[in-house]
């Protein structure tokens, strides 16, 4: 007979070979968080090289006076969905707050940046539309069209073109939408948003773009690649998370049109799960002042981004991107990057390890992302412990051939 687990029997496999290597990359514990860069792993303090927290913000004095001021006044929880009775004043006001910034008429909070995209594409569109996805979209995309029941179209990564031509192939008479990113989370390469907005809205669709990784960090004032490439008005739907920049949890979804606030009573993933916890919509507000205000922040994340990057590249490393807050280099196989993963956090380093399936082309990664709160002296440190991984796995031929399956 067959069992429910007969599938993970591969991955049983591969967890083994990835052990042989030192430890489980997908099971790192941070014992004690020292500040936005630094933690205590396995009992030593280590520098966070992949943490997302682009701005540094998750321990800002004010989110965090802030967020245990929101827990005094509405408590630990809301107990409930934004329609029943999980949503407070905070939820209004952040809702309000985000789409002043952005310049829409409405913005809605979700209780992640992963329920935001399910919610918003599964509240688009149905069964009778078609959504046009960039392959190399985020999970949370694909899951969302899926929820949707729309027909599903992947277009060539960042190619206006091909999005133009799989456009002019689609039913005339059903609804569509394109939908990317505007900073790809695993290389950190850019969308060229100025050209597939022409190409959506000339094919008849509307666009919608996650600034997931790029909302407070690309653009004059934060507000993302949109912003950037100056084509914010382009934009039909804007959904981003709490999760990076705004240094908390929940996610939002933003529009200018009339109809967006239906939404709110058709999106099952708005609907049945509970609203963000007072003190994440908190400190997501006070994160978000911070981003209108403290321009020093989005200053100092991209010198440190620059001279990662730089570092990287004069060490000879395989970079998949032009410098952005997130730096990936490319290892040559799988095999390959589990080592380094483990030699980095050997030398001192918690980055992240991307591997196959969860990455474009069947890249392998380690993938780096840059803080503002990282001094330069810990970009430093990053690169030097790139330079003792290398040193270590080039005297070490056996581990390699341990690993070599994998
Ligand atoms: N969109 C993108 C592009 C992401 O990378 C992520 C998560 N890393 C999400 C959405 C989901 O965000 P959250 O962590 O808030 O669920």
């Amino acid at each position: 007979m067959m069992s429910l687990f007969d599938k993970y029997k591969g991955l049983e496999a591969q967890r083994e070979l990835i052990l042989k290597a030192g430890r489980d990359p997908f099971g790192v514990c941070l014992e004690k968080i020292v500040s936005p860069t630094r933690a205590i792993i396995e009992g030593r303090q280590t520098i966070l090289a992949g943490s997302n927290n682009y701005l540094g913000l998750t321990l800002d004095e004010g989110g965090v006076k802030a967020a245990q001021q929101a827990v005094a006044d509405f408590g630990t929880g809301t107990t409930g969905s934004r329609l029943a009775n999980g949503t407070y004043d905070l939820h209004r006001d952040l809702e309000a707050a985000l789409a002043d910034f952005l310049g829409y008429k409405t913005a809605m909070v979700f209780s992640t940046g992963y329920t935001a995209n399910l919610g918003a594409l599964s509240g688009l569109a149905n069964a009778d539309d078609m959504i046009f996805i960039d392959s190399d979209c985020h999970a949370s995309i694909y899951d969302g069209c899926k929820l949707s029941g729309a027909s599903t179209i992947r277009f060539r990564h960042n190619s206006a073109e091909d999005l133009a031509k799989r456009l002019r192939r689609a039913d005339a008479g059903c609804g569509k939408l394109v939908v990317v990113e505007g900073m790809y989370s695993m290389f950190g390469d850019i969308a060229p948003l100025d050209e597939l907005a022409a190409a959506a809205h000339e094919g008849g669709a509307m666009l919608m773009v996650d600034e997931a990784h790029s909302f407070g960090v690309f653009g004059d004032t934060g507000r993302g690649v949109a912003e950037a490439q100056g084509v914010m008005d382009q934009v039909d739907f804007y959904t981003g998370t709490f999760s990076k920049s705004l240094a908390s949890i929940g996610g939002f979804c933003a529009s200018n049109h009339e109809m967006f606030d239906l939404i709110r009573v058709a999106s099952r993933p708005y609907m049945f799960t509970a609203s963000p916890a007072p003190s994440s919509i908190a400190g997501a507000r006070s994160a978000l002042r911070a981003i209108r205000e403290r321009k020093d922040l989005r200053d100092s994340l991209w010198k440190n981004a620059r001279r990662l990057h730089a570092a990287l590249a004069e060490q000879g490393h395989d970079l998949c991107a032009d410098p952005s807050p997130v730096v990936a280099v490319r290892l040559p196989d799988r095999a390959m990057a589990v080592l380094f993963w483990n030699a980095l956090l050997e030398a001192g380093v918690y980055a992240n390890l991307a591997i196959p399936p969860g990455t474009p082309n069947s890249a392998s990664l380690i993938r780096l992302s840059v803080s503002a709160a990282h001094t330069f002296d810990e970009i430093d440190a990053i690169a030097d412990a790139f330079k003792a991984a290398q040193a270590h796995l080039a005297s070490m031929p056996e581990l390699a051939e341990a690993t070599a399956a994998l």
